[in-house]
This record gives C-alpha cells, sequence and structure tokens, in this order.
C-alpha cells in the first residue's frame, strides 16, 4: 500500500510508485540531500487544512542548501505551489507530515553541486502516544557540531549521528534521547529540540549547542513568553540540571509537544506531565490547529484560494 497516491518529483506530480532516485546519484553516494518536515493540521470544523509555518521550513530548506553548496535556485513560491498541489491531489483531510527534498542527482561526484533533483512528498502522520510523556536518556553519542557535519544545516547524512542514539536508546529500553555536545552540554535530541522548567523559570539549549535552529522551538519560545510574562532563558545546560528539572520536555514538527516523564530514571518533578507542559501543548495545538485566530499568520490554508 503506498503511503500516498502522488508524490511531487521534480516540478510534477508523480504516482507514488515511479517517485523513483538512481543508485549512481550522489545523495545515494554521500548523502548529499537537504530536507524539512513540515506539518498540516486538519480542523474538521473550518473543512480546512492548515500548514504550519511553511516560508520558514523553506526558507532554512535554502539555507541548507546554500551551505552544502547545491544549485538550488527554486522560488520558495514554486515550492509552495508543489506542496499544495501534492496535498490537494493526495485529498489529504486528516493530520500529515510534508517531507520537501533536494539532493544531488544525476551522477557526479562527491563535489558535485549539481543537477538538482527536489520533491515533495506527503504522508498521513497520526498523533504518537508519547505526547502523553516519554522516558529518556542522556545518550553516549555525542552530537555532531558546527565545525564537522553543521546541525544547524538540515542534511540527511546528519540523521546518521542521530539513529546511533535514538537505536542504542531504545535498545536500552527508553523512548527518547538527548545527546550532549563535544563541551559536554546539553544540546538536543535525535529530531527534537529541549526545553526545562527549573527554579521556575524556562530554559532551553541555545543556538551555539550544537542545535537544529528549530521553528517548533523558536514558535514554543514565543507562546512561553506570552503565557508566562517571562523570558525563556536560551543559554548552555548541564547535564546534572536535567535531573534538578521540575518539568521537561521535547519539541519539533513531529514531536510536537513531548513531556519527559524521566531523564536516566531520574523522574521529571513528579513523574507526571508537567502542570506548565500541558498547558504549553494545549495552547500549540489550539495554535497549529487554527482552533484560535492568535498567531493565524503562521498558518498556510490549503484548501480553496491561491
Ligand atoms: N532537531 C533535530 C535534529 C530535528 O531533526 C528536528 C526536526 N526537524 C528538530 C530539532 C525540530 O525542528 P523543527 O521544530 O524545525 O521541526
Amino acid at each position: 500500500m503506498p503511503e500516498a497516491k502522488y508524490i511531487h518529483m521534480n516540478g510534477t506530480l508523480v504516482p507514488d510508485a515511479d517517485a523513483k532516485v538512481h543508485i549512481q546519484t550522489p545523495a545515494m553516494k554521500f548523502g548529499t540531500g537537504v530536507f524539512e518536515g513540515v506539518r498540516g493540521y486538519w480542523n474538521a470544523k473550518r473543512e480546512q487544512m492548515f500548514l504550519f509555518r511553511l516560508p520558514e521550513h523553506l526558507t532554512r530548506l535554502r539555507f541548507s542548501a546554500r551551505v552544502m553548496r547545491m544549485e538550488y535556485d527554486l522560488t520558495d513560491e514554486r515550492v509552495t505551489d508543489a506542496v499544495l498541489e501534492v496535498v490537494r491531489a493526495n485529498e489529504f483531510r486528516e493530520d500529515i507530515h510534508i517531507r520537501p527534498t533536494v539532493w544531488v542527482d544525476g551522477t557526479g561526484d562527491m563535489l558535485a553541486t549539481g543537477p538538482i533533483g527536489w520533491s515533495v512528498a506527503a504522508v498521513a502522520r497520526p498523533r504518537s502516544k508519547l505526547t502523553e510523556g516519554a522516558t529518556c536518556t542522556v545518550s553516549s553519542w555525542r552530537r555532531i557540531n558546527d565545525n564537522s557535519i553543521p546541525p544547524r544545516v538540515k542534511a540527511s547524512g546528519n540523521y546518521l549521528n542521530s539513529r546511533l542514539a535514538g537505536q542504542q536508546a531504545q535498545l536500552d529500553g527508553y523512548d527518547t534521547v538527548l545527546m550532549l555536545t563535544d563541551q559536554g552540554r546539553v544540546s538536543e535530541s535525535y529530531g527534537a529540540c529541549f526545553f526545562m522548567i527549573r527554579n521556575g523559570r524556562a530554559v532551553t539549549p541555545n543556538v551555539t549547542s550544537s542545535i537544529l535552529e528549530s521553528i517548533t522551538r523558536a514558535t514554543l519560545i514565543d507562546l512561553l513568553e506570552e503565557m508566562t510574562g517571562k523570558p525563556v532563558e536560551q543559554r548552555e545546560v548541564d547535564r546534572t540540571e536535567l535531573y534538578d528539572a521540575e518539568e521537561a520536555f521535547l519539541c519539533g514538527s513531529s514531536y510536537e509537544v513531548q513531556p519527559l516523564l524521566s531523564i536516566d530514571r531520574h523522574e521529571v518533578g513528579t513523574g507526571k506531565v508537567g502542570a506548565l507542559t500541558r498547558r504549553l501543548q494545549q495552547r500549540y495545538f489550539d495554535v497549529v490547529y487554527g482552533e484560535t485566530n492568535e498567531h493565524a499568520a503562521w498558518l498556510t490554508p490549503v484548501y480553496g484560494g491561491r
């Protein structure tokens, strides 16, 4: 069963089974692909699908392609049209995950900058059960860093580091994982950023802590500051601070707001989902589903118009 009827490949919609890439492409041989993960939320009452912060994702896609020196010259308007087309063609009326990908196609060598292939795939994405809380461990794998494989760039190859940490955690019986930087500070999870509430203050590792500059992280900083009236601390975080947190959660386009119940078997707070985390999660869902008109500028409606 294909996950979707159609995928956008190099500017046209093709049936799922025809969305293929040759084995000899630099993307396959050397991991030279960059991508985004965008969420679409179906609001049944309004009969509308809202894409969350699509322009910000397309800006980051361009940044990733530039750093990796790919000849990516598509306008954001062109990619936005492709995203809308693929969602509409598949007639999704449920929550979805959209993946725009840009890769070095052709048969070039490791340093090839083109030709560029691009695609937009979308699949249904039901809510994760970890929305109700996850157990977490600190990995013995270190996070990649800005001077080797930059985590700020969302490149396919970066996820080898994520895979090592994620699989180790899973085999050790944890739901999820946090990685440390080269300097031993808290960085991020394998596909999500980290927040904690400590001494009543919301804290998140700063953007130089070997993290992806997460769009959800930026969103939650805004929402938390609105909700609490206090600035979110963006700073280096030590490992033992994790064991002293009143609340903790991961965040990302896929993870949304994922509460952490324990870290290295130390209970976070009471070992239940924290009160502020729960309120933030509710607020996040209200915003992304278009249940509130506040922050409507973050939403791109799919059906009708454009
Ligand atoms: N860190 C990593 C390593 C990720 O893969 C993701 C998911 N894109 C995030 C953080 C969260 O980023 P965003 O909120 O932009 O989805």
